[in-house]
């Protein structure tokens, strides 16, 4: 199949990346447009500036760009193509995002979730390639997930297919409520900043002394998953029993997922790769009680190999993953990928 150039854009809430590729994953070019505060009506014309100057740059006009992905942050309308209210993008309220540049860049436009689209970027670019039924978690500052199933990414009824972070582990009156309001969600067990913020409060509330406020540099405010990592690393009593807490929920997560999909791969983003062993190895010993032996040792639990890079991929993918789904393009050119 002929190789044609897309575009993809990854809206967050400190930038807008840019990334212009050909459709087997080759970078042509990335730039990126400063997003720290600022109005979707001063950002979007700069989208369009970058994305043009990008194809220039190439010997590339409009013309020959195939499809725009567009990664963009919750709440949104994906049907619409509209970004609503998202908490750290003050200037960005109902944003017809997609529309705008389908006009303005005379492209097709498609736009999905963070999740769904790092899912596609570990499925068509990652170490998911050619799997079926692939199931990819952010594991970041909250928890989401993108679900491939029968060789197709999994919308749902209203698009919200995946939300797996909010999937509820534990109704105990002790269980942490969640930033959706829920309480006992996987996210708000695991994810990096519900889990910094419980250990703040803790931390004052208790007068806890642990290592992990030295990893903040004595600032109990700034205390990260990194800072908790490196006090787990000193063997720090308090930073251990709060990981050990985040491994059982993790892995009573992830299996409860293994045993609804039965997924030949789940995919684990951030902190499972930057953390390596001490994320996945107590990950694992805890998995076995949720799972099934047969759906267990028939599905790899592996940290992305994107890493970091993902976010390149993930706008281009959403723009193939939309092709694909049209049958204008096979993202997987020999027959290892089958019945589709
Ligand atoms: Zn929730």
């Amino acid at each position: 199949m002929d190789l044609f150039p897309v575009l993809g854009i990854d809206i967050g809430g400190t930038k807008v990346a840019l990334c212009l590729a050909t459709s087997d994953g080759t970078i042509l070019g990335k730039s990126r447009v400063d997003n720290v505060d600022r109005d979707a009506k001063e950002v979007l014309p700069q989208i369009v500036t970058e994305a043009k100057a990008l194809l220039k740059q190439n010997e590339l006009t409009t013309d020959d760009l195939k499809a725009i992905g567009i990664c963009s942050p919750a709440p949104h309308d994906l049907e619409n193509g509209v970004i609503l209210t998202p908490f750290n993008m003050p200037g960005w309220r109902n944003v017809p995002i997609r529309d705008f540049l389908e006009k303005a860049l005379e492209t097709e436009a498609f736009m999905e979730n963070d999740a769904n689209a790092g899912a596609l970027a570990e499925w068509f670019f990652g170490i998911g390639k050619k799997c079926k039924n692939l199931l990819y978690l952010t594991m970041s500052t909250g928890v989401g997930g993108g679900v491939i199933l029968n060789g197709h990414l999994v919308q749902g009824t209203n698009h919200n297919a995946g939300e797996v972070g909010h999937m509820v582990l534990d109704i105990a009156e002790d269980a942490p409520i969640c930033s959706c309001g829920q309480r006992g969600c996987f996210e708000a067990f695991s994810g990096g900043r519900a889990i910094a913020l419980r250990v703040q409060e803790d931390i004052k509330q208790n007068y806890i002394s642990t290592f992990i406020i030295d990893h903040a540099d004595g600032d109990i405010d700034s205390i990260d998953m990194i800072a908790i990592e490196k006090a787990v690393k000193d063997q720090d009593k308090y930073a251990v029993k709060i990981w050990s807490e985040m491994s059982k929920r993790n892995a009573q997560g992830i299996g409860l997922l293994i045993n609804a999909l039965n997924p030949e791969m789940v995919v684990l983003g951030t902190l499972a790769w930057a953390a390596g062993d001490l994320f996945m190895k107590p990950l694992m010993e805890h998995i076995e009680k949720y799972t099934w032996p047969q759906m267990r040792e028939t599905c790899q639990v592996v940290p992305s190999k994107l890493r970091r890079e993902i976010g390149e991929y993930a706008g281009i993918s959403v723009a193939l993953n939309f092709l694909y789904e049209r049958g204008e393009f096979d993202p997987f050119t020999d027959s290892d990928f089958v019945d589709v």
